[in-house]
């Protein structure tokens, strides 16, 4: 079979097209031009038999159709591409919440004209929850982040930046399963909820500065650039081997058809991050601090029962071989 899988050249999609082409899929990936296209496949070819990979340009994926070539022949569909930053953020709703939204439904829309059986997609933990958690008895698929799109609809284009990246979540997420709902597409849905992501990145990235979000946070502790711990910071965590690993279940596990599952490896504040720097890597500048917020238990029942995924690399490990690769990629 044949897997199409958007934003190859993130940290998340490129790590679940090396699963997938490891597994025996062929994959056809997106990107968003030709010169990002070349990266990618040089990346990809040192660590992966890349013969079944093919690449193809989406350049705008908010058009509408702009998915109809991409999806020809296609049986499955991994949706991982999305705007996920913070800093440069000047308007919330055109550089988060519409192409975040948008692409997704123009996806859908281009999959009911195909052969897709299955679209899975990677949502977020920030579709279930607020950036600061609130909900003390625990955390599961029944969840919605509703606040942050009241917080969205209030404040448009001024929302800062964290809330809109979770609003974008949060709405393009339930378009999703609205746009199922409504017209009963011949593919069907399966929505993976992770955490914050951290591992080894193998996407191209020219240097620590252009890290995808979630391990320049990681990158920004070992090198000093963040001075103070963030003491309202408490989500849970995963390695993106495991992410990729769900993705790929979440394709070929029938019973998983319309469900959205949580996955996460625990609990996670910058402080127990470094915790595990100071004692892997000691002898350099961290900042000290403490976290205020609790992290709520995140219940993982429903990614045991229809993944079958009971074990997850721990925080340490992650964070372990996340710094271990940013020094061999950017030898710092
Ligand atoms: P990256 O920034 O590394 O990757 C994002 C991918 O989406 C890139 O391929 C990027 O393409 C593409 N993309 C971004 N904006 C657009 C756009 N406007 N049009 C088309 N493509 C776009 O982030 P991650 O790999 O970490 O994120 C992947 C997915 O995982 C996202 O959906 C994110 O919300 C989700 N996620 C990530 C978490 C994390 O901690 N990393 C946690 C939970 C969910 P290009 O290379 O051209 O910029």
């Amino acid at each position: 079979p044949t897997v199409l899988v958007t934003g190859i050249s993130g940290f998340v999609g490129s790590h679940v097209t090396w699963k997938l082409l490891q597994s025996g899929f062929s994959v056809r990936g997106t990107v968003r031009s030709d010169a990002k296209a070349e990266q990618v496949r040089t990346a990809l070819s040192g660590i992966v038999n890349t013969e079944k990979l093919s690449i193809i340009a989406v350049p705008d994926m908010s058009v509408d159709s702009a998915f109809d070539l991409a999806v020809e022949k296609i049986d499955f569909v991994v949706h991982t591409a999305s705007p996920f930053f913070y800093s440069g953020v000047t308007n919330a709703s055109a550089d988060l919440v519409d192409p975040a939204l948008n692409g997704v439904l123009s996806l859908l829309r281009s999959c009911a004209k195909s052969s897709v059986k299955r679209v899975v997609i990677t949502s977020s933990i920030g579709a279930l929850r607020c950036v600061t958690p609130t909900l003390p008895e625990g955390l599961s698929e029944v969840d919605w982040n509703l606040a942050s799109i009241n917080t969205f609809r209030e404040l448009g284009p001024e929302t800062p930046a964290p809330v809109a990246y979770h609003a974008s979540k949060t709405l393009a997420e339930k378009a999703a399963w609205d746009f199922v709902q409504s017209t009963n597409p011949t593919f069907d849905l399966v929505v993976i909820n992770p955490p914050i992501i951290f591992g080894p990145i193998i996407h191209p990235c020219a240097s620590p500065s252009q890290l995808n979000t979630s391990v320049k946070m990681v990158a920004d502790f070992y090198l000093h650039n963040t001075k103070e711990i963030d003491p309202l910071a408490a989500a849970g965590c995963i390695d993106v081997r495991d992410v990729a690993r769900a993705h790929v279940l979440a394709l070929t596990t029938p019973r998983a058809s319309g469900q959205r599952i949580l996955i996460s490896s625990g609990p996670f504040t910058q402080e127990m991050l470094v915790k595990v720097l100071e004692k892997h890597f000691p002898g350099r500048p961290y900042p000290s601090g403490f976290t205020i917020a609790v992290p709520i238990p995140e219940v993982t029942t429903k990614a045991a029962l229809i993944l079958g995924i009971t074990e997850y690399i721990s925080l340490e490990n992650m964070i372990v071989d996340t710094v271990w690769n940013l020094k061999n990629s950017f030898n710092i």
